[in-house]
């Protein structure tokens, strides 16, 4: 859309520029308004010194804050696990299994079948304040369904995610090592032209530490990034694996003992919550007090997934993160736009200044703090992603 485009009479703005503003991390500031030209940020500064534009939306004195960082979701899949929920909800505990119900659907679905499922996530991310989503492969696990989970994943996010390391499928339940040669060999080279990142599922019942190492590294030979989903469902050696590959993030971070959070601490690797797995599979959350107080950066994610968190909601990641895990409201909403922004090694989004993109999100609130004091409702008024308004509800 061209033309400027002024966003006006914002009662409270979320810029995440330290010390600007309020002079605190969310770098707050009273009746602001923001200037866009071109998708991105023009200008940011007191409402009444505001230029003059094409177009003006008023936000009525509402808060607007960066749109949500997504840093890690799966929404390239078939089927549905409700069953799955309701029997762990009745006393089932969650083991990862599942994983494979879901992995026999999605190879079974159609290419279309996917790309809408794919599509109805992120329209839903969009309409709760999401403008930047990761999207995992890994619910293929063959080197056709992996490069087809990414390649439609490529179409509504340049941040996608290698993860065929998700589970050992069936098939090679009874030779892990050979699955590992696949996924750092074929299943490589034909995901990689569609992927950004490279992940591992390393758990005990999924990936061990050398499996995860040796495909990170082979990962990131291939020009990836590293992340990780480490620690979820009991202690393990890979917080500090991915902290040593230098990746960007590792995610859950359940499970953690001193020297985890001292690699997290000393490193730039960002520690990534999902409060929406503990929620989904009643487990104890992450300590997300404990990282903060060591100097961790912290991120908030969804980890949409139709087994342990199927949320697309950023806000409920946010109110449970304050509810459950100790954070202020101003850390999960930080965690949740700029720490994202971090988790994906990113500086032009989560952050509102000159020349970030613009995508902002108009609460129907007066403040940043309602996001957690006013749980499950639905506060995202307006959306604007590389300035062009997404939805009005
Ligand atoms: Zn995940």
């Amino acid at each position: 859309m061209s033309g400027s485009l002024l966003v006006d009479n914002i009662g409270e703005l979320v810029t995440n520029v330290a010390g600007s503003g309020d002079g605190g991390p969310l770098g707050l500031r009273r009746d602001a308004a923001v200037l866009v030209e071109e998708g991105r940020v023009a200008w940011v500064g007191p409402a009444r010194y505001a230029p003059a534009a094409d177009r003006r939306i008023d936000a009525e004195g509402a808060a607007v804050l960066p749109g949500f960082v997504d840093s890690h979701a799966h929404l390239v899949f078939a089927g549905d696990r409700a069953a799955e929920f309701a029997a762990r909800m009745a006393g089932e505990p969650y083991t990862g299994g599942g994983i494979r119900t879901t992995v026999g659907a999605t190879r079974a679905a159609s290419d279309d079948e996917l790309r809408a499922t794919v599509r109805r996530l992120v329209g839903e991310a969009t309409r709760q304040g999401t403008t930047t989503i990761e999207i995992k492969s890994g619910y293929g696990l063959t080197v056709a369904d992996e490069a087809r989970s990414l390649r439609i994943a490529a179409e509504v996010t340049g941040e996608t995610t290698f993860l065929g390391a998700h589970v050992v499928p069936a098939e090679y339940a009874d030779r892990p090592d050979d699955y590992v040669g696949l996924v750092c060999g074929p299943m490589l080279a034909a995901a990689a032209p569609y992927a950004r990142w490279v992940d591992v599922f390393c758990e005990r019942g999924a990936f061990d530490a050398d499996h995860a190492r040796a495909i990170l590294t082979a990962g990131q030979a291939a020009g990836l990034g590293a992340r990780l989903h480490a620690n979820q469902l009991g202690p393990g050696p890979g917080v500090r694996l991915g902290v040593e590959l230098g990746a960007a993030s590792v995610d859950h971070c359940t499970h953690l003992d001193d020297t985890d959070v001292d690699a997290l601490a000393g490193s730039p690797t960002v520690a990534t919550l999902l409060p929406g797995a503990e929620f989904s599979t009643r487990s104890p959350y992450p300590d997300a007090r404990r990282l903060l107080d060591a100097g961790v950066t912290v991120a908030l994610a969804t980890d949409c997934n139709p087994g342990s968190s199927y949320t697309s909601s950023m806000p409920f990641c946010v109110a449970l993160a304050v509810r459950e895990m100790r954070m202020t409201p101003a850390e999960a909403v930080w965690a949740a736009t700029a720490g994202g922004a971090r988790a994906l090694r990113r500086d032009d989004v989560g952050v509102l200044r000159p020349d970030a993109r613009a995508d902002l999100t108009i609460l129907d609130a007066p403040s940043h703090l309602h996001l957690a004091y006013r749980p499950g409702v639905p506060l995202i008024r307006q959306v604007l992603h590389n300035g062009v308004p997404q939805c009005r509800s």
